[in-house]
């Protein structure tokens, strides 16, 4: 006889009869969804300022926020009679019905925040209106009412957050670290409005402080010149849907998600679709785990988001996520794609050395967009690639002028996957030098080129050049690995040749996957996927992508199948295309240790100035890096 097998779950208790919860306990329950931590206490009321109108926010701390909370605004303020409502759960003035709820476009709508407070704090509202002769303050433990002073607008204050709920407290952090979420909170609301001033103190000190103005003032003073500096404007228009704010370089991103700033209809959210449609654009120039930094705003008809799918409304759903999603992807990867050599040779870095006059056609065409409409993306893209057209009127059309770098070694393997894409120079075997091009791209004064005049190579992989600012850097296999890459994708409708399995592989599939392998059944064969249905839960892989033989054909499908039901077939297409040209293009540029003549060197940097992403390689190293004159005097330790 073996011993009954331990239990970990507790004896059921004997059962109660069914009874309705008291008020304050339904608070308590959502005040669990609602507040998290002090900073969570700050949003809430903020928010709430914001509905108000107000114009001026300040918000005060105590311990971390722990001790205390309080938020100041100038906003409209709450009649004497409707003070003991706003404590009521499910009391809100911001809407009446559903139709109300679906074109919401306040901060709050679910009547519940001050409730949820209330009930895990000690919380005092005092309120003035316009017309009141005073403001009057509510205590909403002792529910009393007493007259006080202030002017128009309300102060909300919550003392002792989790005083009745001590499991809850012990959940809290640090001070430190508390203090740093509610900054957060505010700095989200900040960039939200940057019309509205905030003002925050901690422990009677003033930390932070920012004055209304434009938005770039804004960010400037919350995410600091650094990300002005590293980052370009984003902007899309799909009708309906807008699309603004600033996406960070490659470089600008981090190891973590941590500088993401989304915002729908003025509201910060946590959305994935948002921060997979910014990834998705950066998958060709970003380092694997690497995070991009960015803050967009997309501005949605209330009618075609819902914000009511989450207490704390961080996360939204989109009606047309999709189209949502592909136009960001779209956005941003226009803004990456802008080579920036010329972009910081005039707009960045003005130097007294770049006479404008002497500046290549291209060079002066994008820097004056960039100076002098910064934030007009569209126009800046059309710009870019109208100096594109300039540049290949003076150094002869791309397509005509064969690189100079014929492959060192064969041609990639298998042959087939060249033949895919005829016509990309660089695959050709066998091509001679072309010295026209590059001598005809001889400018008369080599620092007006924004990668300079190429002077010299070194270990077998450098390319030394000078330009106006001084010396450059270039790694020439990951340049040259870029400019095949960007050639095979400009020229390519690319299948990707697929290798049917000897014994399909069967594997249990849940209804989504078994209706996306049927639904994008076209988009699948495109990335070398064959799937059919063996029944109606199961699903059997019966080709995968002959570069992938290798993987595990199950997980690659369960993957792709994931992608497919999340986001819009074309970007998991074309990142299945991308991947299979970038290894193309690996083994097409040219490797260490091949001697360049100088001409060759030249047209390598000319072929950069006029390569979409040229500053990254396909694996998100950088491909050149400048060495300034300053940076050279200060080597040698020389003042100027
Ligand atoms: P909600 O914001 O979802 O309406 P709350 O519990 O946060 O719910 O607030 C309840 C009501 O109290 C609001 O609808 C609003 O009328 C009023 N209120 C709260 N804070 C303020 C404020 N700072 N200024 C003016 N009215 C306020
Ligand atoms: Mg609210």
């Amino acid at each position: 006889m073996s011993a009954p097998a331990p239990s970990l779950a507790a004896a059921p208790a004997p059962r109660r009869a069914i009874r309705e919860l008291p008020d304050e306990l339904i608070s308590q329950i959502a005040a669990g969804e609602v507040v998290e931590r002090p900073a969570s206490v700050v949003r809430e009321l903020v928010d709430n300022a914001l509905d108000a109108g107000a114009t001026d926010v300040v918000v005060k701390l105590q311990a971390g926020g722990v001790r205390a909370v309080v938020v100041e605004d100038n906003g409209c303020g709450i009649p004497v009679d409707e003070l003991p409502l706003a404590l009521k759960r499910h009391a809100t003035s911001k809407i009446a019905s559903l139709d109300d709820l679906e074109g919401v476009l306040t901060m709050g709508f679910r009547g519940e925040a001050l409730a949820a407070i209330a009930s895990v704090a000690d919380l005092a509202i005092s309120s003035r209106t316009a017309d009141a002769p005073h403001a009057i303050r509510l205590d909403a433990r002792a529910g009393e009412l007493t007259p006080a002073a202030r002017g128009v607008g309300t102060s909300m204050e919550v003392r002792e957050l989790f005083f009745n709920t001590p499991a809850r407290r012990k959940f809290l952090k640090t001070d430190a670290t508390e203090l740093a979420h509610c900054i957060e909170a505010v700095r989200r609301h900040a960039l939200a409005r940057p019309d509205v001033g905030f003002t925050v103190w901690h422990d009677g000190k003033q930390i932070e402080h920012w004055r209304a103005g434009d938005l770039e003032g804004r960010i400037r003073d919350v995410l600091g010149a650094d990300f002005m500096q590293a980052s370009r404007p984003v902007q899309a228009d799909l009708g309906g849907m807008q699309i603004s704010g600033r996406v960070g370089l490659p470089e600008a991103a981090r190891a973590r998600a941590d500088h993401q700033y989304a915002f729908v209809n003025g509201r910060f959210v946590r959305d994935k679709l948002i921060a997979h449609g910014v990834r998705s654009a950066f998958e060709d120039v970003l380092h694997g785990a690497r995070q991009p930094v960015f803050l967009l705003y997309v501005q949605v008809p209330p009618q075609r988001v819902d914000v009511n799918v989450h207490p704390t409304k961080i996360e939204v759903r989109f009606r047309d996520s999709r189209e949502l999603h592909q136009a960001l992807r779209r956005a941003v990867e226009g803004v990456l794609a802008a080579p920036r050599a010329a972009q910081a040779t005039a707009a960045e870095q003005p130097l007294p050395m770049t006479a404008p006059h002497a500046a290549p056609a291209w060079t002066t065409t994008v820097s004056a967009t960039a100076a002098s409409e910064p934030s007009a993306w569209p126009r800046n893209a059309q710009q870019a690639r109208l100096g594109l057209q300039q540049a290949s009127m003076l150094w002869g059309p791309r397509e005509a002028s064969p690189s100079v770098f014929p492959p060192a070694s064969p041609a990639p393997s298998p042959a087939a996957q060249a033949q895919a894409v005829p016509g990309s120079p660089a695959l050709q075997a066998g091509e001679p030098p072309a010295t026209a091009y590059a001598v005809e791209a001889e400018p008369q004064r080599g620092d007006a080129w924004p990668l300079g005049r190429a002077l010299a190579q070194i270990g077998g992989v450098y390319v030394l050049a000078e330009n106006a600012q001084g010396l450059v850097i270039v790694d020439m296999h990951a340049a040259h690995e870029r400019i095949v890459y960007e050639r095979l994708k400009a020229g390519a409708s690319l299948t990707i040749p697929t290798q049917p399995l000897l014994v399909p592989a069967a594997f249990s599939a849940s209804p989504q996957e078994i209706a996306t392998a049927e639904g994008e059944r076209e988009a699948l064969l495109a990335v070398g996927l064959d799937l059919s249905p063996l029944s109606p839960t199961r699903l059997a892989v019966r080709a995968v992508p002959a570069a992938l033989m290798d993987a595990d054909a199950v997980e690659l499908a369960r993957s792709v199948l994931a992608d497919l039901a999340q986001f819009d077939a074309s970007s998991v297409v074309q990142r299945a295309q991308h991947d299979l040209l970038a290894t193309m293009a690996c083994h097409g540029a040219v490797r260490a240790n091949r001697r360049l003549t100088l001409i060759e060197m030249n047209a390598l940097l000319r072929d950069m100035e006029a390569t979409e992403r040229a500053d990254q390689c396909n694996h998100g190293r950088p491909t050149w890096r400048q060495v300034t004159l300053r940076d050279l005097d200060a080597l040698f330790m020389r003042g100027r």
